[in-house]
């Protein structure tokens, strides 16, 4: 972008103003000097009748941490920050729908900032749509195995369950069995969390849907892959009366507030499998890679902002790794970094994110834990490398690893500044002699 024209500049200053793409100028402190009308009509939500002045100020209800971003991270081209989202929650009668926006911010000279707006609501809405029918047809469309329906209520638990027999082709969920159990009991062990299962109705409510895929366990213990699909229900007749009106001296009926569809799509699992790993895993060790970790760590900061609740980090980094390749070869270091993943795989839960993200590094994120248990689990997985042989020629190598762990708090703005702690925890314990497990400082 070039430079926007000095205040002055007439013939440019009319064409900015005409411009269907909000434009804003505003200095370090956030000053606005120039703002075209596009802008002022996107930003206006946000101002809350005050005057729009000051561009941080307007937006630190959205982006609080967009200030200090823009004093200590640019990309070489000053770039702050590009398509970045921002989501202007719907406010009826004024506001019947959310508004989207798409943000970028430029720094273009000392004391000179420029951002761009864009209202994306039309576009969003029609991708979401698009998503949701893609999602419903998904779902509800009749399959070789299994499919249920069922109602959970806003605790997550489930309420009603119209799903087939629990033998031949059904989901082997007998309805007396599911009725009353939260709906993360439905999934294999380790497969969610109850938190998660309130963060994905949170986000039912916000989208209009929510739609995720992952193990699921049949009363009798076998596993399958289901796509569980979960819709808000807008009460209303005799559902929204029976809420308003308890029964007289007895407990409420509960009340469905979400629809439940749940398909056992293990028939497909393998085939879109294979693509998702091609693009989302490491190509030597197979699991999640770098791009992985960072799109599912900016999803839990999302949640996290939006509800803060335990979530660690661990960092995890092979001990003088150099030194393996070195003495045994390439091909031995590579070994050691399949096993170590491996052994990452059987350690942690399918909620968690583990990640190669460097070389030797790997980094998993631990949904719902708190430092104490993350501080455990890093203790058994240190602990399970240092037994374990791996076989390189026929002989068996010994490896260890180090760990750094931190947690979030809410003086951490982003994934960048959790990882640096643990990175620093890393360090700590690498400069301790390694093999050993360290929290923060
Ligand atoms: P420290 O205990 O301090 O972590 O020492 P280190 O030797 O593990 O650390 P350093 O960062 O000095 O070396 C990392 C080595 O990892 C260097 C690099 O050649 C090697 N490496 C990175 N990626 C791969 C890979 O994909 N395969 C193999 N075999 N080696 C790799
Ligand atoms: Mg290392
Ligand atoms: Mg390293």
């Amino acid at each position: 972008m070039n430079p926007l024209p000095e205040p002055g500049d007439a013939a440019l200053l009319e064409l900015l103003y005409a411009v269907p793409v909000g434009l804003v100028q505003f200095d370090e402190d956030g000053r606005i000097a120039l703002i075209n009308s596009m802008a002022a009509q996107l930003l206006l939500p946000l101002s809350d009748g005050a005057r729009l002045d000051n561009f941080y100020a307007l937006l630190d209800g959205l982006l609080p941490s967009l200030r200090a971003q823009a004093l200590t991270r640019q990309s070489p081209d000053g770039m702050v920050c590009d398509g970045l989202r921002i989501e202007i929650e719907a406010d009826p009668p004024r506001r019947p729908q959310s508004q989207i926006l798409t943000l970028a911010i430029k720094k273009i000279s000392q004391g000179r900032l420029v951002a761009t707006l864009k209202d994306i609501s039309a576009q969003v809405r029609r991708e979401r749509q698009l998503q949701r029918n893609e999602a419903w047809s998904h779902a509800i469309h009749p399959g070789t195995r299994g499919r249920a329906l069922g109602g959970i209520d806003e605790r997550g638990v489930v309420v009603d369950w119209d799903g087939e027999p629990t033998t031949g082709k059904g989901l082997g969920h007998g309805r007396d069995t599911v009725i009353g159990r939260p709906l993360a009991l439905l999934y294999a062990d380790g497969a969610i969390t109850e938190e998660r299962v309130l963060d994905r109705l949170r986000e039912a409510d916000l989208n209009g849907w929510s739609l995720d895929e992952g193990w699921l366990q049949r009363d009798d213990g076998s596993r399958y892959w289901g796509s569980v699909l979960l819709v808000p229900l807008r009460l209303h007749g005799a559902d929204a009366e029976a809420d308003a009106d308890p029964v007289p001296g007895g407990d409420p009926a509960p009340v469905a507030r979400y629809t439940l569809v749940i398909r056992d799509i293990s028939d497909q699992r393998a085939s879109l499998e294979a693509h998702r790993r091609e693009s989302a895993c490491d190509h030597l060790t197979g699991i999640a890679n770098r791009r992985t970790f960072f799109d599912a760590a900016e999803l839990e900061l999302l949640r996290w902002r939006r509800a803060p609740r335990p979530l660690s980090l661990l960092m995890i980094d092979a001990d003088r790794f150099k030194r393996i390749n070195d003495r045994h070869g390439h091909a031995a270091g590579d070994a050691v970094l399949r096993h170590l993943a491996v052994l990452l795989s059987l350690t942690f839960r399918q909620v968690d994110v583990a990640a190669r993200i460097g070389g030797e590094e790997f980094a998993v994120l631990l949904p719902s834990t708190a430092l104490g248990p993350a501080l455990g689990v890093a203790e058994r997985l240190r602990q399970a490398v240092a037994d374990a042989e791996v076989a390189v020629d026929g002989l068996p190598l010994r490896y260890t690893v180090s760990i750094g762990v931190a947690t979030m708090d809410d003086t951490i703005e982003d994934i960048g500044d959790l990882l640096k702690r643990a990175d620093k925890a890393l360090y700590a314990a690498k400069a301790a002699g390694r093999n050993l497990v360290m929290g923060p400082l």
